[in-house]
């Protein structure tokens, strides 16, 4: 469990909370500052140990350069402000949790997890992302044995590259911002891609023909060689056939993940593919059931951390009128709130 959320407030399994957030995400976080605003009974759960979703499980030092305020940040710096501040009205947190099950009840929803534990609950908002998630491995079977020993599919740490030659394997954002980070720090860095254009912010890839890395457009994977640790690769142009040994201590794959919904699927939420659709006040087909982040569809739907935090706000307003229907949706700003001291407006 993160420093962060050991300083929360122990979990009353027993107690009626006014929101449950499921998912501990960018989203989930953010809405949860948001419900203490709003002075509600809030608990956060997320299957994983730490919190952050997918920044702190896929790319936690990864830079990100959309974030509103931020000329750039690192993943997990985002989360331990993320974290900070959803913990600043000491919400309930449960980790290493899994909901499996949602079910009416008269006072609002019974949500089962894995650990045989029932939460009760008078609305719940989803912030579950892309459900459970893993990385896209290599085909070849054989390749599993070197996963630990330098074949990578997440960075957890970028310090562990230092001075090692590294094979980046992929053409959207994530190879190529990859590539550009080792860069700095490993001594090599070459990057294979299949096609001779990249998926990936036009900034990115210009930043990348800038660079020193080496680029081999055209060119696939065949084969990593070493002896119990990565010690090479082969790899082939798929025009000429023609192939390239590389000697190498690293290869990090970037093929994208593939994302399993898992229990939600089976709530009875509306579902479009794998996202769940919500209307403008991010309200479900549920009626207390609201919806943000990663895990939704609308029209004009961006997957992004900005507008998930956005759409948390949102569904913590409708959440907050739906406990209390004198509350009106709107609250006023944060600067004139005095939660922060400042009296009203
Ligand atoms: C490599 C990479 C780079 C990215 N770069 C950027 C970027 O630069 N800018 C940007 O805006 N976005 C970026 N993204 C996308 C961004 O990470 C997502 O938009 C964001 O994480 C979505 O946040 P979320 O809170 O909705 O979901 P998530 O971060 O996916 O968190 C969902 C959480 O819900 C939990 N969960 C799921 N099901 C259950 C359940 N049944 N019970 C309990 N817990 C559950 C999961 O464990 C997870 O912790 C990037 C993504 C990747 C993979």
């Amino acid at each position: 469990m993160s420093d962060a959320a050991q300083n929360a407030a122990p979990a009353d399994v027993n107690d009626l909370f006014d929101l449950t957030i499921i998912g501990a995400g960018p989203v989930g976080l953010f809405g949860t500052f948001y419900a203490g605003m709003r002075g509600m009974k809030v608990k956060l759960i997320d299957s994983l140990a730490e919190l952050g979703g997918q920044l702190s499980a896929l790319y936690p030092d990864k830079y990100i350069y959309d974030m509103a305020g931020f000329p750039k940040v690192v993943a997990k710096d985002l989360v331990r402000d993320l974290s900070a501040q959803a913990l600043q009205f000491a919400p309930t947190v449960c980790l290493e949790e899994k909901v499996m099950t949602l079910t009416k009840t008269d006072e609002g929803f019974a949500l089962g997890t894995d650990k045989g534990v029932t939460h009760r609950t008078k609305t719940v908002l989803i912030t579950a992302g892309v459900g459970a998630f893993a990385p896209k491995k290599l085909e070849k079977a054989e390749f599993a044995r070197f996963e630990g020993h330098g074949l990578h599919y997440v960075i957890p740490k970028l310090e562990i590259f230092k001075g090692r030659r590294v094979l980046v394997v992929g053409g959207g954002d994530s190879a190529v911002d990859w590539a550009l980070a080792l860069n700095e720090i490993a001594s090599e860095v070459t990057l294979i891609h299949r096609r001779d254009s990249f998926r990936a912010h036009e900034d990115s890839v210009k930043k990348l023909h800038a660079s020193t890395v080496r680029v081999m457009l055209f060119h696939e994977l065949e084969d990593i060689t070493g002896d119990g640790a990565v010690n090479g690769a082969v790899v082939y142009d798929n025009r000429s056939k023609e192939k390239t040994t590389l000697a190498l201590d690293d290869v990090v794959v970037n093929f994208g993940f593939l994302a399993n919904l898992g229990p939600i699927k089976t709530w009875g939420l509306n579902l479009e593919k794998i996202s769940l659709v919500v209307n403008q006040q991010m309200e479900t087909n549920i009626e207390g059931v609201m919806a943000a982040g990663d895990i939704t569809t609308y029209p004009g739907k961006l997957k992004l951390i900005v507008t998930g935090v956005g759409e948390a706000t949102m569904a913590v307003c409708t959440a907050k009128m739906r406990c209390d229907p004198k509350a009106s949706y709107f609250p006023g700003h944060s600067s004139g709130n005095a939660a922060f001291g400042e009296g009203g407006h």
